[in-house]
C-alpha cells in the first residue's frame, strides 16, 4: 500500500494504489475496498452511502458518504484504525476510540469486530484513566450512550453515561429547566442542550458532590517526602494551585483541574524545586484521586436517580 503523502495520523488518509475513493463534503479518502469490505459484509450497500455513477470512467469507484450520523471525522477515525495509524489501546486518544465506537456501529459502517475492540478499549479509557478523557463534546458521548444500550454493551453504557452527567456539569451549553435562553447563536455557534428535570436533578447533584468531595485537596496544600518540598508546595499553593480553581470553575472540572496541577513546574524563584520523587508521589496521588472521583460520580449520579423519582415528570 502506497500513501502518497507522509504517514503521521494527522496525514491525508490518501492511497496511490488505493481501489475506491469514499467522499464525505468536500474531504476524500483513497483507500482499498477489500480491506473495508474485510471487516463490514454491507458498507458500499448500506442506506448511508451511494455510488457517484458520473465519476466511474476513471476506472475507479466514487462514493459519497451521505449520512448525517457519519461526518468526516468519524470516516477519519475508520481509516485510521484500519491503517494502523493509531493502535487501539487503552492508552489512544479518547475521541478517535469515542469516534471509532459510534461509527462501526451496526446502522452505521457496521465493522463488528472493530466496533467491540472499540467498545472495549473506552470503556477502559474511562475507567482506567479519566484523566486522559476530553469530556466537551456532549454530542458524540450522547451519540456513543445511544449506541451503547442499541447495542448492548451494559458497562460501557454505565461508563459514558457517567460521562454525559459530567459533561453536562461542566459545559456551558446547557439550559436548565427554566432558565431562559441564551439570545440566538449564529448558526455556527454552539449546539446548546436543554436538560430535563431529571437530567438537571442529577447534574446538579453531582456538581455539588463533587465540589464538596474535591474541595479539600485543592485547598489543602499537597505533601512532598521531604520538608523543603512541602515547604515549596505550600508556599505556592494558593496562587498556583488554589486562586486559579476559584477563578475558572475548577472545582466541578476536577479532572481538568488534577491534569493542571500536574503541569505546573513547583519552583521555588528558580532556585529551589520540587524534587523529581516528590513531584512523581503527588503525580500518583492525583491520578489515584481521578479514579476515586470517577468511582463515586457513579454513585452520586445513582443516588440522584433514587430522590429524582420525587419530581414531577418532565
Ligand atoms: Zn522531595
Amino acid at each position: 500500500m502506497t500513501n502518497t503523502s507522509t504517514n503521521g495520523e494527522d496525514a491525508p488518509v490518501w492511497f496511490s494504489d488505493g481501489s475506491v475513493i469514499v467522499r464525505k463534503g468536500g474531504t476524500s479518502f483513497k483507500v482499498h475496498r477489500s480491506l473495508i469490505e474485510s471487516l463490514s459484509h454491507n458498507f458500499f450497500d448500506s442506506d448511508g452511502i451511494v455510488k457517484m455513477s458520473a465519476e466511474d470512467s476513471k476506472d475507479i469507484s466514487v462514493y459519497a458518504v451521505t449520512s448525517n450520523n457519519i461526518d468526516v471525522k468519524h470516516l477519519k477515525s475508520i481509516f485510521t484504525h484500519l491503517y494502523h495509524r493509531i493502535h487501539l489501546s487503552a492508552d489512544a486518544p479518547f475521541d478517535h476510540v469515542l469516534r471509532l465506537y459510534i461509527s462501526t456501529a451496526p446502522d452505521y459502517a457496521n465493522m463488528p469486530s472493530v466496533h467491540e475492540l472499540a467498545a472495549k478499549y473506552l470503556n477502559e479509557i474511562l475507567n482506567i484513566n479519566p484523566l486522559n478523557v476530553d469530556f466537551t463534546d456532549i454530542k458524540e458521548i450522547q451519540a456513543a450512550l445511544n449506541c451503547s444500550r442499541a447495542f448492548e454493551h451494559p458497562e460501557l453504557q454505565t461508563s459514558l453515561e457517567k460521562a454525559l452527567y459530567y459533561a453536562y456539569m461542566i459545559s456551558d451549553n446547557v439550559i436548565y429547566p427554566g432558565q431562559d435562553l441564551p439570545p440566538p447563536t449564529p448558526v455556527d455557534g454552539p449546539l446548546l442542550y436543554r436538560l430535563s428535570l431529571t437530567d438537571a436533578h442529577i447534574t446538579t447533584h453531582l456538581m455539588t458532590s463533587i465540589t464538596d468531595f474535591f474541595s479539600p485537596t485543592i485547598f489543602q496544600p499537597a505533601c512532598g517526602s521531604h520538608m523543603a518540598c512541602t515547604d515549596i508546595f505550600a508556599k505556592h499553593w494558593v496562587a498556583l494551585a488554589a486562586d486559579p480553581v476559584l477563578e475558572d470553575g475548577g472545582l466541578c472540572d476536577t479532572f481538568r483541574t488534577l491534569n493542571r496541577l500536574s503541569t505546573i513546574a513547583w519552583v521555588d524563584e528558580k532556585v529551589l524545586s520540587v524534587c523529581d520523587e516528590c513531584l512523581k508521589n503527588v503525580r500518583e496521588e492525583w491520578e489515584e484521586e481521578a479514579i476515586v472521583i470517577w468511582g463515586k460520580i457513579g454513585e452520586w449520579i445513582e443516588e440522584a436517580k433514587s430522590s429524582s423519582k420525587e419530581l414531577p415528570s418532565s
